[in-house]
């Protein structure tokens, strides 16, 4: 600015200072100013997006939101895990427990089913790592919603149980006489010779030959619903009501340890061998009825024999012998 700068006169013929005028020189110095500020200021913005100008503050803010995308990382991680073990109890739910119980299957749909209606994630949004909180958010939630279901399945499922629990309590499961008290296991279910008219005719029970006294067992829990001789030829006789359809009859009794009415569990002592009614000699006559039909007991007794005892019993069970009735 200080360099000074001629020119040439025709007329005097000599070289001139230039003088500048004193308005353009301020503009000049204005239009410096103006430019170097400009630049100036371009610098700043660029040096701010390069984080070189940063604050103390602004700093530690930066290296704390790091840290949080951290940590939301590694609960996303861990979510995973805990979905992957509650996919395992559901299908073991599904796949097992439910269908033990002769439950229904929950669909896949109902346990991963979202959120419909209203926006429940409208508050967390606007912000920079919206997208990151509300998925992480929504994760949460449906691991939630899915355990509140598989809670409410196992709930279902305890309930089943103790209903199955209580079922095979009262379904008749053992022998009414005991292996050592028997003389022998006479005679199965089956078409046998009478033993008085000696003609073949359906047998509907098993009879289990003792002697006379010998104790007879309820063989499920039950309620006594007859302890009377007034059945034509079962004699002396038990029946108790199992629940669930279920009935079991003991004839041909010496005696009765029970009253009508009474409540027993499997193994109480309910009454004694006897002969009473159409028997031919001192033995149990005994019968299982499903829905008012009476059905082969054989099947019945997988409380109390080993496969041995069973397989004997299954022997004696299928001779085609004659009955005591
Ligand atoms: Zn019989």
């Amino acid at each position: 600015m200080s360099k000074v700068k001629y020119y040439y006169d025709p007329d005097t013929l000599s070289y001139r200072k230039i003088e500048l005028k004193k308005t353009r020189r301020y503009r000049n110095i204005f239009l410096f100013i103006l430019g170097s500020a400009l630049f100036g200021f371009l610098g700043l913005i660029f040096l701010l997006n390069t984080n070189i100008l940063n604050t103390p503050r602004e700093l530690s803010l930066a290296r704390e939101l790091k840290n949080y995308e951290l940590r939301f990382e590694l609960l996303n991680k861990k979510m995973e895990q805990v979905e992957q073990v509650l996919a395992n109890i559901e299908d073991r739910d599904n796949n097992i427990y439910r269908l033990y119980f002769e439950a229904n299957p929950i669909p896949e749909e109902q346990r991963r089913a979202g959120f419909g209606g209203v926006n429940r994630y409208k508050s967390l949004e606007g912000f920079n790592n919206s997208e990151m909180i509300i998925a992480t958010t929504r994760r949460l939630d449906v691991i939630q919603k899915q355990m509140v279901i598989q809670s409410r399945s196992l709930d279902e499922i305890t309930k089943l149980a103790e209903d199955k629990e209580k079922l095979l309590a009262s379904i008749p499961a053992i022998q009414p006489v005991k292996n050592e008290d028997l003389t022998r296991m006479a005679s199965g279910y089956g078409w046998r010779s009478d033993p008085f008219t000696k003609a073949r005719k359906m047998h509907w029970g098993m009879d289990f030959t003792a002697p006379k006294g010998v104790p007879i067992y309820a063989t499920g829990d039950g309620i006594v619903t007859r302890a009377d001789n007034n059945a034509s030829g079962y004699g002396k006789h038990i029946r108790v009501d199992h629940g669930y359809g279920y009935m079991s009859l003991y004839a041909h009794l010496s005696n009765y340890n029970v009253k009508r009415g009474q409540k027993v569990k499997r193994g109480d002592l309910i009454g004694f061998i006897g002969s009473t009614g159409r028997s031919e000699a001192p033995h149990l006559h005994y019968e299982v009825w499903k829905d008012e039909e009476r059905i082969n007991p054989i099947n019945f007794y997988y409380g109390s024999l080993t496969a041995e005892e069973f397989e004997n019993m299954l022997k004696y069970a299928n001779q085609e012998n004659q009955s005591l009735d």
